[in-house]
């Protein structure tokens, strides 16, 4: 079953992680490495089974591989999971022994934070294993992602704004945002400056007031946010939160936020915005700030050149959106189509022969 699996969504390599005095159970992914090594997160979950956690290491590898590739990085797509209780079975052995796994692969997976891990865990990994990003900034890491992640998502509003209205400027248009917390408080700074208008939720009370003080946005009801009307609706906070339901009560022209895996349903949902008119600019691409931001510390890190690279996303999404168009078929479907040519003309660009040590050596 996993290499019929594997095949079918042509996967690399699984390696299955165990160690029986810290009880590692750890799966790491490793999708596709055409564009350079797999980079992507390690998650921390009570898995119910060892398959629904095998499906989610591979679902969220190939994820990764779209996601890098996608961002113009030199990252292929792979990710990691331990089985185990986030609340009370991590411990400093099972990391270490995860890092030893990870340093066993000499780079063909880069691993860094997910849900259930943070950059305290991964300071432990990287006692075991170079192959880390997002350690404590202490080390000289890239630290807090969400003002790279907002610049990428603003940059992003931008371009959709220009697809939606025929310019770019935000001044005196409206935006919709769901959840106020590090990434949507970073964007709000920029969206205030160029003078739009921001209405807000949020279900902690302190992270509204503290953008409807500071900025001036005005506050609705979490309910209320699908509804109110604006331009341009900006997901900050849930997945899942475009689906059958809240899709008909939209007013805005077009989306665009940080959120992870906003449609319910790619498939359904991607085209339900289609028929309805409204340009949707695919999350994965808008919110490609934060990998770019760790990708970053592989280069030696530098936050400008960080920020510089999210900016142009702007970019990424204006190709998206023409693919949308040529092709006639939804933003959601024309990313992957993006991601997936880039992935096949590197390879193509790489099929000449380059005379290497190794080859050298072999050649004969
Ligand atoms: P955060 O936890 O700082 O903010 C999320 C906010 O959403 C919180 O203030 C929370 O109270 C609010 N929220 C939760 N449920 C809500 C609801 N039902 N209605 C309204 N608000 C609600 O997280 P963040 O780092 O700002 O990330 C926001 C989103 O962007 C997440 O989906 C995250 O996965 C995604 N993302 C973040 C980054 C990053 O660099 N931080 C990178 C890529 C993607």
């Amino acid at each position: 079953m996993i290499f019929e699996k594997m095949a079918s969504e042509d996967y690399e390599q699984i390696i299955f992680c165990h160690d029986k005095t810290s009880g590692l159970k750890g799966i790491i992914a490793i999708h596709d490495t055409t564009l350079g090594p797999a980079l992507g997160g390690c998650r921390v979950w009570n898995y119910e089974s060892e398959e629904e956690a095998l499906i989610d290491a591979m679902r969220l590898a190939k994820g990764m591989t779209y996601k890098n590739a996608a961002a113009g990085l030199n990252l292929g797509g792979g990710k990691s999971v331990i089985i185990a209780d986030p609340k009370k079975d991590k411990t400093e052995a099972m990391f270490r022994a995860f890092g030893r796994y990870v340093e066993s692969l000499n780079g063909r997976y880069i691993t860094a934070a997910d849900v259930g891990t943070n950059p305290e865990i991964l300071d432990i990994v990287y006692q075991e294993t170079d192959y880390v990003v997002g350690i404590s900034e202490s080390y000289g890491s890239s630290g807090d992602p969400s003002p790279v992640t907002a610049m990428g998502v603003y940059n992003a509003i931008l371009r959709t704004a220009k697809e939606a209205f025929g310019d770019d400027s935000l001044k005196g248009k409206t935006i919709a945002i769901q959840g106020c917390g590090s990434v949507a408080y970073s964007l709000c700074k920029h969206l205030h400056k160029d003078g739009a208008k921001m209405i807000v939720t949020d279900i902690d009370e302190d992270a509204v007031n503290r953008v409807v003080d500071e900025f001036g946005a005005e506050k609705v009801g979490v309910d209320e946010i699908y509804e109110v009307e604006a331009d341009i609706f900006s997901p900050c906070a849930l997945g899942a939160i475009l689906n059958d339901e809240t899709i008909p009560k939209l007013k805005v022209k077009a989306i665009c936020g940080s959120a992870n895996n906003q449609l319910e349903d790619i498939e359904k949902h991607g085209q339900m915005l289609k028929e309805r008119g409204i340009i949707y600019a695919p999350d994965f691409i808008a919110n490609a700030g934060g990998v770019i931001n760790v990708a970053d510390e592989l280069l030696g890190y530098n936050r400008e050149r960080a920020l510089e690279k999210a900016a142009g996303i702007y970019d990424q999404i204006g190709l998206v959106f023409d693919i949308a168009k040529k092709e006639n078929i939804t933003t959601a479907e024309a990313a992957d189509k993006m991601a997936e040519e880039r992935i096949e003309t590197m390879k193509e660009i790489r099929s000449n022969y380059i005379r290497t040590e190794h080859n050298i050596l072999t050649e004969r």
